[in-house]
């Protein structure tokens, strides 16, 4: 491993100066993905600045009715927090489907959205990969790829994200609060991961140097009945083969509204927004849900070995959209 330095920032502006003086410097949130990526020599930081300690560590209710979440608040205390579980169910079953208690406990918000693919060739610094090094070519596409994109990749990357709790906060329209050297700035989780096009070495929209302060989640009353399931490929402490995040406002039988998101499918969370539209106002039974999940899976674009993904997405949007739907006329 590359000798590096070790800071802890004081404040905000300090840990943003830090940054902006040295571009060989990298935030360290809970270090749950970046100290493995410097063991293995895909991230090579010369300093890293500490933002543990930071006053980011709040979650408290907005005028509104929704919730700021500070962007040092542990997974663990994010997930147990009772306006979390009371207002988005979502967001608890989220985080608690991902990585184990030990890891919850470390891991921050503002990490959590940052983490890298977990694509063997990105973390193989022996193989080419053009997320790592522009240019360089993707194996994944001839190689190994059963648990790569299917929806929004590109011949450059077909790599998925990892994250859970994005997909849950993408469902909810939440928005990321920052700070830079020149001042604050927001963007909306649908805006904040950058479409992976030519240039998959370009993962979010934030400015360089950038510290995520935290996430706002508005308020949202359809989010009071909604569930997360995640398939993986044994049941606990291991990625998503596939995810969706769903909320669902059923009356009379029919859906007046509904939140859709799919995890471990594309280069980020992925707001099913052709779902979203063929649900609304249809009757909330099994054939409207099955041709929901077929509107947005159309654009599904699988490779040799994830075909699977397409089945296994349709039919867990059928199987949380039903069961929502049953709790709704209970
Ligand atoms: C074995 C294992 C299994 C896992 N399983 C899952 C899973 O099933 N689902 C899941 O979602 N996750 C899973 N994870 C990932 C885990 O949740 C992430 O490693 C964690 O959330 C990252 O948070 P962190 O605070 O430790 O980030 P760090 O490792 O500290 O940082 C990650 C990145 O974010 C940057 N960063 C950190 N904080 C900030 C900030 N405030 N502003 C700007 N940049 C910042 C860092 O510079 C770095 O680039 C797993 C991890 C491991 C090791
Ligand atoms: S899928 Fe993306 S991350 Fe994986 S090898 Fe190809 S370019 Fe690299």
């Amino acid at each position: 491993m590359k000798e590096f330095g070790y800071q802890r920032a004081g404040d905000v502006s300090g840990a943003v100066a830090l940054l902006t003086a040295d571009p060989d410097a990298r935030f360290l949130g809970g270090g749950t993905n970046l100290v493995d990526l410097m063991k293995s020599g895909v991230e090579r930081p010369g300093l890293l600045v500490d933002v543990r300690q930071l006053p980011l560590d709040e979650i408290e209710s907005t005028p509104g009715g929704g919730l700021r979440i500070g962007a040092t608040v542990t997974n663990s205390d994010l997930a147990v927090h009772p306006e979390v579980r009371r207002r988005y169910p979502v967001l608890t079953q989220a985080v608690l489907a991902g990585a184990s208690g030990q890891l919850r406990n470390m891991a921050t918000v503002g990490g959590n959205l940052l983490q890298r693919t977990r694509c063997g060739y990105f973390t193989d610094v022996t193989k080419p990969c053009n997320k790592r090094e522009p240019g360089s070519g993707c194996p994944a596409i001839e190689g190994e790829h059963h648990n790569h994109a299917i929806l929004g990749a590109s011949d450059h990357c077909v790599a998925t994200h990892p994250s859970d709790m994005g997909v849950a906060l993408t469902a909810l329209d939440a928005v990321v609060t920052y700070e830079t050297a020149d001042g604050p700035g927001e963007l909306a989780l649908a805006d904040f991961y950058l479409p992976v096009g030519d240039t998959p070495h370009r993962e979010t929209a934030l400015p360089p140097g950038a510290l995520i302060t935290g996430v706002t989640v508005p308020p949202a009353p359809v989010a009071a009945r909604s569930r997360y399931r995640k398939v993986r490929e044994r049941a606990s402490y291991a990625f998503a083969i596939g995810s969706v995040a769903a909320a669902l406002d059923v009356s009379d039988g029919v859906v007046r509204d509904v939140r859709l998101a799919f995890g471990a499918v594309a280069s980020r969370p992925w707001r099913a927004r052709a779902a979203e539209r063929a649900l609304t106002g249809a009757p909330a039974d099994a054939e409207t849900f099955a041709a929901a999940a077929d509107a947005e899976l159309a654009a599904a674009r699988p490779l040799r070995d994830n075909t699977y993904k397409v089945t296994l997405m349709r039919n867990l949007v059928v199987a949380v959209l039903t069961e929502l739907a049953e709790e709704a006329a209970r």
